[in-house]
């Protein structure tokens, strides 16, 4: 019964989602802290005096969202745990401050970055040449791939788990081909600065897509929207499910030159006129008009983050510098498939990948101060 193309795919396996509650859940990278008070406002309100919009197709094209996400990188930079906050007012720090103000026509927003990045590889990546990703990224990417029939040149990372990145530009030039990765990068939570980022675009093919994944990067990495001033190729992928507190809500979004959005927007027309329905576009605005309160959540992450990191390399882990909302621990001579299995029978959910050179690895997501606790008492023996 099923179509031939069928059998070539391979979905992606997400972290554990378990129905019954019971666990500590630090396995999948969401924010432990709940949105903002006025997405609930927001949603109550729209619900209770709007509900004939509830019968209504949302605006196709969610222009609201897209003028309130220009707003909020403008006042952040693209990086809320360094953002100032006086009261209500951010503003970026002044590593993080634009060059130019970002405008509703370089934003394109989708059902979770997800759906955004299937649409990127249908519009921008080429069946006839590999796309070059390092091995170890977002491993949805290699799904994407193989969903559209993309090849892929996969570039292992140095000792140090940081990006070869002379590798990847010797293969992105020998094909002529486009870049991908997550900056910072998962699962290992190491970034490129921006310097060093602009430096790889310099040198990449100028009349093809790089792609730059900045899912972690309001938790302390270095924003490349400034880039956008200088490289017309550049394409910046950010979501709403990390630092906004929003895994449940599904936005994802672009930033990049209005010619590559209006080309997403057609691959979107394509495919699914409405990917953000009317609820979600009121809770994306509203989340974007309160940045002060993911400023302060942001903050609190990455303070629990290098509390946590230290507790743990005191005790004797090999814990990656990271500069996102999880950390990607080792110990020598502890399995790490046992590991995890230990502290899931203690009640806490982390991520466990069987890939060969990282299953040893735990990637642990940073919960609140309360769970973390939990967490300290769990591995503090092992
Ligand atoms: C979580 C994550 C995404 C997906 O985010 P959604 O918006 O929830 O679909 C994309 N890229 C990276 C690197 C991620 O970690």
């Amino acid at each position: 019964m099923l179509a031939k193309r069928m059998a070539g795919l391979h979905p992606y396996v997400p972290g554990e989602q378990p129905k019954d509650r019971k666990y500590i859940k630090l396995n999948a990278n969401e924010n432990p802290y709940p949105p903002s008070p006025k997405v609930v406002e927001a949603l109550n309100a729209f619900v209770a005096a709007h509900p004939e919009k509830l019968a209504l197709y949302p605006d196709p094209d969610s222009l609201s969202l897209h003028a309130e996400i220009a707003h909020m990188l403008n006042a952040t930079g693209g990086v809320l745990c360094r953002t100032h906050v006086q009261g209500e007012v951010c503003t970026p720090d002044v590593q993080d401050a634009l060059p130019f103000t970002v405008t509703p026509d370089m934003i394109y927003t989708g059902n979770g970055s997800d759906e955004v990045l299937s649409f990127v590889f249908y519009a921008f990546f080429d069946n006839d040449r590999p796309l070059v990703l390092p091995t170890f990224t977002y491993s949805f990417y290699p799904v994407y791939a193989g969903f559209y029939g993309v090849p892929l040149e996969q570039v292992s990372l140095h000792a140090d788990w940081s990006l070869d990145v002379q590798t990847m530009l010797a293969k992105a030039q020998e094909y002529d081909s486009s870049i991908i990765f997550a900056n910072p990068n998962a699962p290992t939570g190491l970034g490129l600065t921006r310097s060093q980022v602009r430096a790889m675009i310099q040198q990449a093919p100028k009349d093809k897509v790089f792609v730059v994944d900045e899912a972690y990067v309001d938790f302390g990495g270095e924003s490349c929207i400034p880039l956008l001033a200088e490289f017309p190729n550049l394409v910046v992928v950010r979501t709403f499910s990390k630092s906004l507190c929003g895994a449940g809500m599904r936005l994802g979004y672009l930033v990049a030159a209005p010619e590559l959005i209006q080309a997403v927007t057609t691959v979107k027309n394509s495919l699914n006129h409405f990917p953000i329905d009317a609820v979600s576009q009121v809770a994306g605005c509203a989340a974007c008009k309160d940045t002060a309160y993911y400023v302060q959540c942001a903050k609190r992450v990455a303070e629990e983050r290098d509390s946590f990191a230290a507790f743990l390399r005191d005790k004797g882990w090999n814990v990656l510098p990271s500069q996102t909302n999880f950390i990607f621990v080792q110990k020598s001579g502890i399995d790490g498939h046992k590991a995890y299995e230990h502290i899931k029978n203690d009640g806490i959910l982390v991520r466990h990948f069987n890939t060969p050179g990282i299953e040893n690895f735990l990637r642990i997501t940073i919960g609140t101060p309360e769970q973390m606790q939990a967490l300290r008492t769990v591995m503090a023996d092992l």
